[in-house]
């Protein structure tokens, strides 16, 4: 789109003809062309930039037969222009004139500085926002892929055998967050097509040609940008195809940014064993980071657990949440750390207002290696110094612990560079080095004689128009400056009369003439003189002081990281509190067992009822497999989801929303959820559902956790049910041990599966009928659940009465189907189960189906109804006029009062 062939005008200027040779080589950018105080797009780019960009377009030589569309942007707004056009999926190169107009011979050089990218933009805006770049390399034995997040210069290498893959790499790429994946040229359609179908997004695939991918060159590359001998210390040099990606993805930063440091902080080859593994589809699924909704953190783990404070910490808890962790010792590391804070109230508080006013510090460093930092730049960045001793001082008093340790003794804090900035720098400068007096007064004496020269001359300036008024007798007279005459004298031409001799004429304008004297030039001179020497000085100073910051980068980007640590492990332990987390304990056996679980989603966003726990006990060996049934709205989901989250936290290092929580290590979790389709992957969902459930089945491992939430339900009901069965029994015997899986099905039919195989079990959401009104009471009990309410639910959801009695009419007359299918069933497995079927399906059809009324716990049940009365009662106290011995009896009242109705409650619910 942005190089469609134009027919060009049959002679071009030299600009012209400039601008035509360097858009040649960025073909695939919109090129940013400097002219003088703009930046200049023509042709095409000029028409996408418009309207893009909302800016109005122009020609170049109007009168021309062929005139070259073009529009322009101040390059003082450019940055912002910028990121409008990558956030939109753009690249810009930024092309420079690279040498000073004023001493041009002829056309001034231009040359690009700078190519954007999606992967590659840091603004210089405190955002959460990473920019990932990554790179997948192959040979014949084995595949490769690097990351590396330009902001916080972190990443990882690694390779894998043939075996899982491309599906592998789906994952890799998913759980990277990468805006761009890097490949080589000669990739073929159809392995590009593989790829898409599998969800790695097209516009963001980047070719480069085959040579940068070349082992032997990709490795030396990887030497030269990160200026070492070896790749020893990343782990690299015996994993050739890991090299080569990641050095793919170095030779790409040194072609298009304007390298000053070394770009990588903290890389190495990554095992893929090392981590747990989450799929992309399990990603979504789970919705740890992005909802399904509308792509934003709203209602996802990341949102609820986020109560981070400095970007680096946010970023660095979103790499927690998708890189959970395997090994017991490293995550026991993280949840110590935590574990210490969270006995620490009072620490938290204090490390929160430490962090508050920490900015991003990964951006500015990004920036000052990428030679983009401005005065503002280094000034965050000395904002943030200045908070490394307290925070230093806060984890001594609060003894932090675990992966805390290394930072609480860190004596490495920067001082003497935090003072200098403080001494160098204005309070509040500005952002670019162009806008003059941003270095304080007092910090250079040669800087402060030249202010004081420039400032003493415009004194006199003054001094000398009240004169010249005195002197001439015009009142109105003005001394004023201009960049092409410099300082002048204005006078209207009322007044010229009295015009003195000495006076020498520069301008005619139409209300007034401008005049010099030799006094003035003189005067003029020095001032000019001292602010040009005083603009240059500032700009050396500036540069000295980068330099200055250049030297401790490493330092620097350890110490970001150190308190984006910080910041995540008081966020975790804050939640912790909040939330009434627990710490799990971690086993390296096969078990999971969960005692009063909660969904950490659902329980943080559901604030008008309580949230019901369950518990919950898997082992790999004897209790693999949790068939769940129950009805349609019933908690099914929620529970499958919830368990899977818990797993998940724990071995991110988090708290879990649990009374207890034992957690066998899990190598892999994989979900099955819902319906979707791919309608832009020219999907089905049946193919979606079927695709996932073929991943599941060929990955899965004893060591696994397997969440399949329906399965069979996107093709007709004996098809489904077959493909359900077949796949709980694949799992089952991949056993003992074999993967601990829970099953939620309305497939009433599988429940059998528990008779027949020694593994599975059965449990259910209860509900509780009363009358012809069921209530939902989210509790999971041992044991199969008898009928669905989905025709209940259809009318709760509105759908018209006669279609609902209809419903109702069709599932009766079905109910010989269904005990001849039993039957069949019978046949299918060898076994008589006529006397074992609980004739649930039957059930369902012949009796009284009560009516689903969708009723509040409060409004229905004993104990929910007393909950509302008693938030109001909570509500209105007035804990001023108590003593603390009328506030133990209120409690006292209190728990006496909710311990009667709950057992109570409990004897209601035994199984009829
Ligand atoms: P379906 O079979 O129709 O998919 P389901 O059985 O999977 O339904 P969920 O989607 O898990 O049902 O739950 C429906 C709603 O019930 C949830 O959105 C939530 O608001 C509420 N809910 C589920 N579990 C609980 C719980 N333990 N405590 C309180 N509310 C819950």
């Amino acid at each position: 789109m942005i190089t469609r062939k134009r027919r060009p005008p049959a002679a071009l200027t030299p600009l012209m003809r400039q601008y035509r040779a360097i858009k040649q080589q960025y073909r695939d950018c919109l090129l940013f062309f400097r002219l003088g105080d703009f930046y200049e797009l023509f042709y095409e780019d000029a028409e996408v930039a418009s309207r893009e960009l909302d800016l109005v377009l122009t020609t170049r030589d109007r009168d021309k037969p062929n005139p070259v569309p073009m529009c322009g942007i101040p390059w003082f707004a450019s940055e912002n222009y910028i990121q409008r056009l990558v956030q939109k999926g753009y690249k810009v190169a930024v092309c420079e004139q690279v040498e000073d107009p004023a001493k041009a011979k002829g056309l001034v050089k231009r040359s690009v500085v700078r190519v954007v990218t999606p992967g590659t933009y840091v603004g210089p805006e405190d955002t959460a926002r990473t920019a990932v770049l990554a790179a997948v390399a192959a040979n014949r034995r084995r595949w490769g892929f690097a990351w590396l997040d330009v902001v916080t210069g972190e990443g990882a290498a690694t390779e894998w055998e043939p075996a899982p893959g491309e599906d592998l790499l789906v994952d890799l790429w998913t759980r990277s967050g990468a805006d761009e994946l890097r490949h080589p040229e000669s990739w073929t359609r159809e392995r590009l097509e593989r790829w898409r179908r599998r969800g790695v997004t097209p516009a963001r695939w980047t070719p480069l040609p085959d040579w940068v991918f070349d082992p032997r060159y990709a490795r030396d590359a990887a030497l030269r940008i990160l200026q070492v001998e070896t790749l020893q210390a990343f782990d690299l040099e015996d994993h050739e195809t890991a090299r080569t990606a990641l050095g793919a993805i170095l030779h790409y930063l040194e072609e298009t940014q304007p390298l000053q440091a070394n770009p990588i902080r903290n890389v190495r080859y990554q095992p893929v064993r090392e981590q747990l593994v989450l799929d992309g589809t399990t990603v979504r699924n789970l919705e740890l980071v992005r909802n399904a909704y509308d792509g934003t953190t709203r209602g996802t783990l990341l949102h609820t657990l986020d109560r981070t404070l400095t970007p680096m910490g946010r970023r660095l808890l979103e790499r927690w949440i998708l890189h959970p962790l395997i090994e017991r010792r490293a995550i026991e590391s993280r949840l110590d750390a935590v574990d210490g804070f969270y006995r620490r109230p009072a620490a938290i508080e204090r490390l929160r207002r430490i962090l508050q006013p920490i900015p991003d510090l990964d951006r500015v460093l990004t920036r000052v290696g990428f030679n983009q930092a401005g005065p503002r730049d280094l000034a965050l960045l000395r904002q943030g110094l200045l908070q490394l001793p307290k925070l230093r001082e806060a984890l001594e008093e609060a003894e932090a612990a675990g992966i805390l340790e290394p930072v609480r003794r860190c004596t490495d804090l920067l001082e003497s560079l935090a003072d200098e900035l403080s001494r160098a720098l204005v309070d509040d400068p500005p952002a670019v080095i162009r806008e003059p007096g941003f270095i304080r007064d007092g910090y250079h004496p040669e800087l402060d004689e030249l202010r004081h020269a420039a400032r003493h001359g415009r004194k006199f300036l003054v001094e000398m128009e009240q004169n010249e008024r005195r002197r001439t007798g015009i009142p109105n007279l003005k001394i004023r400056y201009n960049k092409v005459f410099g300082y002048y004298i204005e006078v209207t031409k009322t007044h010229l009369d009295r015009v003195p001799e000495d006076y020498e004429r520069r301008q005619t304008l139409t209300q007034s003439e401008r005049f010099t004297t030799p006094k003035l030039k003189k005067l003029e001179h020095k001032i000019l003189a001292a602010e040009e020497r005083a603009y240059a000085l500032e700009q050396e100073i500036f540069t000295a002081l980068l330099a200055r910051v250049r030297e401790h980068l490493e330092a620097l980007h350890a110490r970001s990281a150190d308190i984006a640590r910080v910041d995540v492990v008081q966020a975790l332990a804050d939640t912790a509190l909040r939330r009434r987390y627990t710490r799990p304990v971690l086993r390296d056996d096969l078990r999971l067992d969960i005692r009063n679980g909660r969904h950490p989603v659902i329980e943080a966003v559901q604030s008008d009822r309580p949230f019901i726990p369950n518990d919950l006990a898997l082992d790999a060996e004897s209790d693999q497999i949790l068939i769940l049934t129950g009805p349609n709205m019933g908690g099914k989901s929620t529970y499958l989801r919830q368990t899977a989250l818990i797993c998940l936290m724990a071995q991110m290092g988090s708290f879990v929303p649990a009374e207890n929580a034992v957690v066998g290590l899990v190598d892999r979790i994989f979900t099955r959820v819902g319906a979707s389709d791919f309608l832009t992957r020219a999907q089905s969902t049946f193919m979606v559902e079927m695709l996932e459930t073929a991943y599941i089945l060929r990955h899965a491992t004893p060591r696994s956790l397997v969440v399949l939430d329906e399965i069979g339900r996107g093709t007709s009901t004996f098809d489904g049910m077959a493909l359900a069965w077949s796949v709980l029994e694949y799992l089952h015997e991949l056993g003992p041990p074999g993967p601990r899986t829970l099953f939620a099905t309305h497939f009433h039919e599988l429940i059998h599966l528990a008779d027949l195989y020694p593994r599975v079990r059965n449990c259910s959401v209860a509900v509780k009928e009363a009358g012809d009104t069921v209530v939902f009471l989210y509790r999971v009990i041992p044991g199969p659940c008898d009928q669905s309410y989905g025709v209940h639910v259809a009318r709760l959801a509105g759908v018209p009465d006669t279609v609902v009695d209809r419903a109702r009419a069709i599932l009766r007359s079905l109910a010989d189907l269904e005990s001849a299918l039993e039957q069949s069933i019978g046949k299918a497995t060898g076994r008589d189960l006529g006397p074992i079927l609980p004739t649930a399906s039957r059930r369902v059809t012949r009796r009284r189906i009560p009516r689903l009324v969708q009723r509040s716990l409060i409004e229905t049940d004993p104990i929910y109804g007393r909950f509302e009365q008693f938030v109001h009662e909570i509500r209105n106290l007035n804990l001023d006029e108590w003593s603390p011995v009328q506030a133990w009896q209120y409690l006292d009242r209190l728990q006496k009062q909710f311990q009667g109705e709950t057992t109570k409650e409990e004897d209601d619910e035994e199984p009829a």
